[in-house]
């Protein structure tokens, strides 16, 4: 297999309907003819879940499913409301767990009054993470403004089981950047790269990282995850064919492109 992997994708976000069809298989033949050959997805909600499985059925060769409860409707749900959806999650991967080929998105959000759901956003972290180790799958990461309590909590669980997976949409320094990759998890690199203004922090430690260390993801079904390339082989002076190469060498490693 050849072409772009993008590392982190919302296929079944953008595309949430059977009427969508059309306008997906579109999207889909586009970003091929530009040399994309499999998208990794990051789950949301149930609903997100059955959809990426249904779209997995049509395009086995395209979609790798990822299932998990993103941070952000964790924030929106009673800890009652999380319980149920965890051991949703739980079936979802006893009954899918050939197809899965990660848990995520996992982690922490605390911007935007993230605060005040700590707690519960620690917790179904914690669950999730455990779920993870069960069904022995890596971790799609969403970690925002709280690297301090998720570096800690990772460190935790590495002693009983080594990490793998990615930490999407990476935006910060190389000291931070150095912690992740340590345990053992790539830094997934999003559209923010190629803005100007933004993704400072990231855009001055890329060139010190090893090429080893990130891969290249859309963060939803677009276009812009070739606005990434080009701006992430600027910054490093590397070509995309090698970057291409490379960066799907890293997915393998952390097992994300299945056995
Ligand atoms: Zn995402």
């Amino acid at each position: 297999m050849r072409g772009w992997v993008d590392a982190h994708a919302h296929w079944a976000q953008a595309f949430p309907a059977r009427s969508d069809t059309a306008a997906l298989e579109k999207q889909m033949v586009s970003l091929q003819h530009q040399g994309m050959s499999l998208t990794i997805q990051g789950g949301v909600d149930p609903e997100d879940w059955t959809r990426q499985l249904a779209l997995y059925q049509m395009y086995p060769l395209w979609i790798r499913p990822v299932l998990g409860l993103h941070p952000w409707w964790v924030k929106e749900h009673t800890h009652e409301q999380c319980k149920e959806a965890l051991a949703q999650l739980e079936k979802f991967f006893g009954d899918h767990s050939e197809v899965v080929v990660a848990l995520g998105e996992l982690g922490v959000d605390f911007s935007k009054n993230g605060r005040a759901t700590e707690e519960l956003q620690l917790f179904v972290f914690q669950q999730q993470l455990e779920l993870a180790s069960r069904f022995q799958k890596p971790l799609i990461l969403h970690l925002v403004h709280g690297h301090e309590v998720a570096l800690r909590l990772l460190l935790k669980h590495s002693e009983r089981q080594p990490l793998r997976g990615l930490v999407h949409a990476f935006s910060g320094s190389f000291e931070v950047a150095r912690q992740y990759v340590s345990l053992g998890l790539k830094l997934s690199i999003g559209p923010g790269i190629s803005e100007p203004g933004r993704f400072l922090a990231l855009k001055k430690a890329l060139p010190q990282l090893s090429p080893a260390d990130w891969v290249l993801e859309s963060d939803g079904a677009g276009e812009q995850f070739f606005r990434v390339v080009q701006a992430v082989s600027g910054l490093t002076g590397r070509p995309p064919a090698e970057i291409s190469e490379q960066t799907r060498l890293n997915l393998q490693e952390v097992g994300l492109l299945g056995a």
